[in-house]
């Protein structure tokens, strides 16, 4: 099972529209995956239509220790299953602040699902901060995708968030590993956007050999601005039933052969 943890503390750089076509390409090409909606915002749940009403169960609930991570996943579409979240994860921050455990509930709760439900992808939307949430995915992660603008001000966080992926390696996670990073609203032709891509690559190689991120690669698919893919979580649809000859589509649907392309590698490693 490959646990990936799509982060990044700046807000609007696209993980939730990257989590939602990532899981779905892959429920596309046969892969059975579980998409764990992180944020308090819900939009990955909302991308696929999977509204948490009253009385639903949500991720939350896992977080409060009152159901197991089978009990709150609905089918979004063929083989992909919704942890969805809403409004009432914002609490979970505080409500674990005095359990010794916070860090590792979502791992624990992986581990408990039954032998039944069984996923070869488990894709993380992360929110837009690096606290308990994010640090709970990065603990039940075995590799993090990193979406990330290439703007000016793009490499400026970076910093941080991977001292944050070091923090979680050095204490509760000696198997994470920054696994790529996938340049999202992409301008293509640009200068400036070819420009920070090279920076990032003399920064990737130059970093210490220990670091998690050390092998980290920037995926060649490059996930061009689309206004389709804009659109697409209105519909509660993912991109490739949206519009699937959309630049967006076609753009994710690269990424997911690059992504199960590396089952292969790996597997020979
Ligand atoms: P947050 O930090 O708030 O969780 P995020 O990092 O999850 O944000 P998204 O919600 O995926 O970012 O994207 C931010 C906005 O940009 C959304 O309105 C989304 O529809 C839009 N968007 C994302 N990627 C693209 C793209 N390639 N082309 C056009 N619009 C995009
Ligand atoms: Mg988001």
């Amino acid at each position: 099972m490959r646990c990936i943890a799509v982060m990044n503390q700046k807000g609007g750089v696209g993980k939730t529209t990257s989590s939602v076509n990532l899981a779905a390409g892959l429920a596309r090409a046969g892969k059975t995956v579980c998409l764990i909606d992180l944020d308090p915002q819900g939009h990955a749940s909302l991308h696929l239509g999977v509204e948490a009403f009253g009385q639903t169960a949500t991720i939350y609930d896992v977080f409060a220790g009152k159901k197991g991570l089978g009990d709150v996943l609905q089918l979004a579409i063929e083989r992909l299953w919704v942890a969805p979240a809403d409004i009432n994860l914002a609490a979970t921050e505080l409500e674990l602040v005095d359990s010794r455990d916070r860090e590792i509930v979502l791992r624990q709760a992986l581990q408990k699902l039954p032998s039944t439900q069984t996923f070869d992808y488990v894709i993380m939307d992360c929110p837009p901060s690096l606290g308990v949430l994010t640090v709970n995915a990065l603990t039940a992660a075995t590799e993090v995708f990193i979406p990330l603008q290439p703007h000016f001000f793009a490499l400026q966080g970076l910093s941080k968030l991977f001292e944050t992926t070091a923090l979680v390696k050095r204490r509760l996670n000696r198997e994470l590993r920054v696994a790529g990073i996938v340049l999202c609203l992409y301008e293509t032709g640009t200068r400036l956007a070819a420009d920070i891509t090279d920076d990032l690559s003399r920064f990737l190689e130059q970093s210490d050999p220990m670091a998690p991120w050390k092998h980290a690669r920037i995926f060649k698919s490059r996930i061009r601005r689309n206004i389709k893919l804009a659109e697409a979580p209105s519909f509660g649809q993912s991109i490739f039933d949206y519009a699937p000859k959309s630049s967006g589509a076609i753009d994710y649907e690269e990424l997911v052969t690059e992504v199960i392309a590396a089952e292969a590698i790996k597997a020979a490693a």
